[in-house]
């Protein structure tokens, strides 16, 4: 049938976003995603994939990471906005499915002082313990 007006955008803004990243260059993640490396996948759709973290840093800690490669945090623009928030939801849903029912720690980190190790932007959820504040 006929896509709806707003269906239209969201198509626009995926397709710009996949242009912007286009040249970035491949992460171990890549490798996840196009199932070279193997992963523990507990959740997948077509924009996203979920997989426990290979060193788990609680008794529950998966990473929420789009396919199309974005470095980080702080590179998205508007556009990302949509694919953003559903990774949001994703995390949400998967901590729900992983009986996180006490509360859970969402974190992403972003460049050197926020010790991230991987450009390949990737939500952590943790849980199944007290969290502490601030973290480290
Ligand atoms: O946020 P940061 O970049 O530091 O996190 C990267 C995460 O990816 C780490 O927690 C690391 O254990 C995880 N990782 C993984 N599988 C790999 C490589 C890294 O789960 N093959």
């Amino acid at each position: 049938g006929k896509l709806s007006s707003d269906e239209v955008n969201k198509a626009h803004l995926a397709e710009e976003a996949i242009k912007k990243y286009r040249n970035t260059s491949p992460t171990i993640f890549s490798k996840i995603i196009d199932k070279s490396l193997p992963a523990d996948i507990i959740y997948e759709d077509d924009k996203c994939l979920v997989f426990r973290d290979i060193s788990p840093q609680a008794p529950v800690h998966f990473l929420v990471i789009p396919r199309i490669p974005i470095p980080r945090i702080s590179e998205v623009t508007e556009s990302d906005g949509q694919l953003l928030g559903h990774l949001l939801v994703v995390a949400k849903n998967t901590a729900k499915k992983e009986g996180l029912v006490e509360g859970y720690r969402i974190v992403i980190n972003d460049g050197k002082n926020g010790a991230q190790s991987v450009y390949h932007l990737h939500i952590h959820v943790l849980g199944g313990r007290q969290m502490n504040w601030p973290p480290g």
